[in-house]
C-alpha cells in the first residue's frame, strides 16, 4: 500500500507531490495523458506563487525562464497602437524588501510543470503517465484505485489533482455547485508566429480585421524562453472549433504581415463558473481545478491550485508523520474562502478591457492579501497572515533562511525555547530575530517588540504571535 497517490500531474498534483515527497512522505503521481501537456494555458504566475514555490527551491529557475516586462499592445480601430505596462502600478515605485516578487511572471504552463517534474524528480519521485483512475473506495484503513486498464492500487490517501473534469470529485460524489455560460468561448493554441514584435502582448478588442470574423476578443501572447505565441480568441459560435487551419486564418488576417509558421496545440474552452462546498471526504482530498474552476480573467486558477497544494502538502505530511487529522480540516475552512473570493473576482474582471481592471483588483490577483486569519488585528501579522520576507545578515533574507526548516521561530528582543505543540513533529528553527536581522526591516514588518514571538508555518503564514513572552 502506498502512503499517498497524487491523481492528476498538472500544476496541483506536481506541488502537493513536491511538497510530501521533500518531508520524506513515499508519494505515486498518476496521470491519464501519454505525456506532459504541451499547452501554455496558465501563463500568469502571481507573486504570491513564487513565495510558495521559492520554499520549494524553484522561484529563481522559474523567474529566468519567465517575463515580468511583457507590457499590453493594445490595438485600435484606426490602426494605431496604445502601449499599457502590465504591472503598471509598480513602475518607479521603491524596491520593498518585504516582498521580493511583486507583479506576475509570464510563463507557459507546461513550463512550469516542468520545473516542477524536475523538481519532483530531484526526489527521487517520476511521475507515472498513461495511468488514467477509474473509479475508487474507501474504507476505514485507505482507498482502493481502479484503473482504466483494470488493475487496482491502494494508499493511505488519495489527493484528487485531476483538473475540472475531476474522476476523483466524480466519485466521492461531491457536487461542483455553479454555471456553464455557453455564451463565453475562448479558441485557445500556441502558434509560432511572424510578423509581430515579441516584446508586447497583442491584443485586439472586436474591430479592424476581427469585423464579420466572429471573433470578439483577440490575445497574441509572446511566450518568454520560447519560438511561441500563445492565442486566446474570444467568440460566442458554439459551431466554431479549433483547429490549426482556422487558427492560422484569424491570426493571419490580422494583417498583411502576420504569418502563421506552425500552429503546435489547438483547443476550444467555455466557462464554467464552479466549486465543491468540501475538499475532503475521509482520505480523499480534493485541490486545484478538480475543487474550483472559473474565468481565465485574472490569471488566477493555476496559482490557487499551488497555493492549494502548498496548504495541504505540509497537513498530509504531518498527519502521515501521526499529528491528529483533525488537522486536515484546517485544509477545507482556510482553502474555500479563498476559491468563493477567487470565483467572484474572476468574475468581475471576465470581459473587461485590461486596462479598465481597477488598481484594488490588479493587487487582489496578486495573491499577497490571501490571509487566514481568525483572530483580530495586531501590531503586525497575526496567526493566519502572509509572513514577509526580509533581509538578513550575509545577504541573506529570511524567505532563503525558512527553506532550513519546516517551521520558523522569530524570537525578538532575546531568546525563547521552540514551542513543544506544532503538529507532526517537521523540523523547527528557532531565530534570534535581533542578532539575525541586516536592518530594522524584520522588526517593522513583524510589528514586534521586545518580547514578541512569531511563530511561521511550513506554508509561509503565521501560526502563531505571543507579545511579552518570558524569555528562555
Ligand atoms: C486560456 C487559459 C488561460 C489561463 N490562464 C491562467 C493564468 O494566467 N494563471 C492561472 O493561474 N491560471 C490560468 N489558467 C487556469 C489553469 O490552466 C488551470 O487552473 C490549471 O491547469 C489547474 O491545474 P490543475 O493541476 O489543478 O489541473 P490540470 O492542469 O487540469 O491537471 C489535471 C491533470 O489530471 C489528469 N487527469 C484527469 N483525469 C484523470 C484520471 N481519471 N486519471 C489520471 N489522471 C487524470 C489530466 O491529464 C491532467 O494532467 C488558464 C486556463 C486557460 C484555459
Amino acid at each position: 500500500m502506498d502512503d499517498v497517490i497524487v491523481v492528476g500531474a498538472g500544476p496541483t498534483g506536481l506541488t502537493t507531490a513536491v511538497e510530501l515527497a521533500r518531508r520524506g512522505v513515499p508519494v505515486r503521481v498518476l496521470d491519464g495523458l501519454d505525456g506532459p501537456h504541451r499547452g501554455s494555458r496558465g501563463k500568469g504566475m502571481q507573486p504570491r506563487t513564487l513565495e510558495l514555490l521559492d520554499q520549494l527551491g524553484v522561484a529563481d529557475r522559474l523567474v529566468s525562464l519567465g517575463s515580468f516586462d511583457l507590457p499590453f499592445r493594445h490595438h485600435e480601430a484606426d490602426g494605431s497602437v496604445r502601449d499599457e505596462e502590465r504591472n503598471a502600478d509598480l513602475v518607479g515605485s521603491v524596491v520593498d524588501p518585504t516582498t521580493p516578487w511583486r507583479g506576475s511572471l509570464v510563463i507557459p504552463q507546461w513550463r512550469t510543470e516542468q520545473v516542477l517534474r524536475e523538481r519532483l524528480a530531484e526526489e527521487g519521485v517520476d511521475v507515472s503517465y498513461g495511468v488514467r483512475l477509474r473509479s475508487l473506495q474507501q474504507d476505514d484503513e485507505g482507498v482502493d484505485l481502479e484503473l482504466d486498464d483494470g488493475s487496482h492500487l491502494r494508499s493511505a490517501w488519495v489527493i484528487g489533482a485531476d483538473g475540472g473534469s475531476s474522476t476523483v470529485r466524480r466519485e466521492l460524489g461531491v457536487g461542483f455547485l455553479g454555471e456553464t455560460h455557453e455564451e463565453v468561448r475562448l479558441l485557445l493554441g500556441d502558434a509560432e508566429i511572424d510578423g509581430l514584435d515579441r516584446d508586447h502582448w497583442h491584443m485586439w478588442a472586436a474591430q479592424g480585421p476581427l469585423v464579420g470574423r466572429g471573433a470578439v476578443f483577440f490575445a497574441l501572447c509572446p511566450l518568454p524562453a520560447t519560438e511561441t505565441w500563445q492565442i486566446q480568441i474570444a467568440h460566442t459560435d458554439p459551431d466554431r472549433h479549433a483547429s490549426p487551419e482556422l487558427l492560422t486564418e484569424l491570426v493571419e488576417a490580422l494583417g498583411p504581415r502576420v504569418r502563421v509558421r506552425r500552429v503546435t496545440t489547438a483547443s476550444d474552452w467555455r466557462l464554467n463558473v464552479r466549486m465543491v462546498d468540501d475538499y475532503r471526504v475521509g482520505r480523499v482530498l480534493l485541490a486545484g481545478d478538480a475543487a474550483h474552476v472559473h474565468s481565465p480573467a485574472g490569471g488566477m486558477g493555476m496559482n490557487t491550485g499551488i497555493g492549494d497544494a502548498v496548504n495541504l502538502g505540509w497537513k498530509l505530511a504531518a498527519v502521515v508523520h501521526g499529528a491528529d487529522p483533525v488537522l486536515l480540516d484546517s485544509y477545507t475552512d482556510e482553502r474555500l474562502p479563498v476559491a468563493a473570493h477567487v470565483l467572484g473576482l474572476s468574475g468581475e474582471l471576465t470581459g473587461r478591457q485590461v486596462f479598465s481592471r481597477t488598481a484594488e483588483q490588479i493587487r487582489d490577483t496578486r495573491g499577497l492579501g490571501i490571509t487566514y486569519r481568525t483572530v483580530p488585528d495586531g501590531p503586525g501579522p497575526v496567526a493566519g497572515d502572509r509572513a514577509p520576507d526580509a533581509p538578513l545578515r550575509d545577504d541573506s533574507t529570511l524567505f532563503l533562511r525558512r527553506r532550513a526548516a519546516d517551521w520558523t521561530v522569530l524570537a525578538f528582543g532575546g531568546p525563547t525555547a521552540a514551542p513543544s505543540d506544532l503538529p507532526g513533529g517537521g523540523p523547527v528553527q528557532v531565530l534570534d530575530a535581533d542578532a539575525l536581522a541586516a536592518d530594522g526591516t524584520l522588526r517593522e514588518a513583524y510589528g514586534a517588540a521586545d518580547g514578541t514571538v512569531v511563530v511561521i508555518r511550513p506554508d509561509g503564514y503565521v501560526w502563531s504571535r505571543v507579545e511579552a513572552a518570558v524569555p528562555a
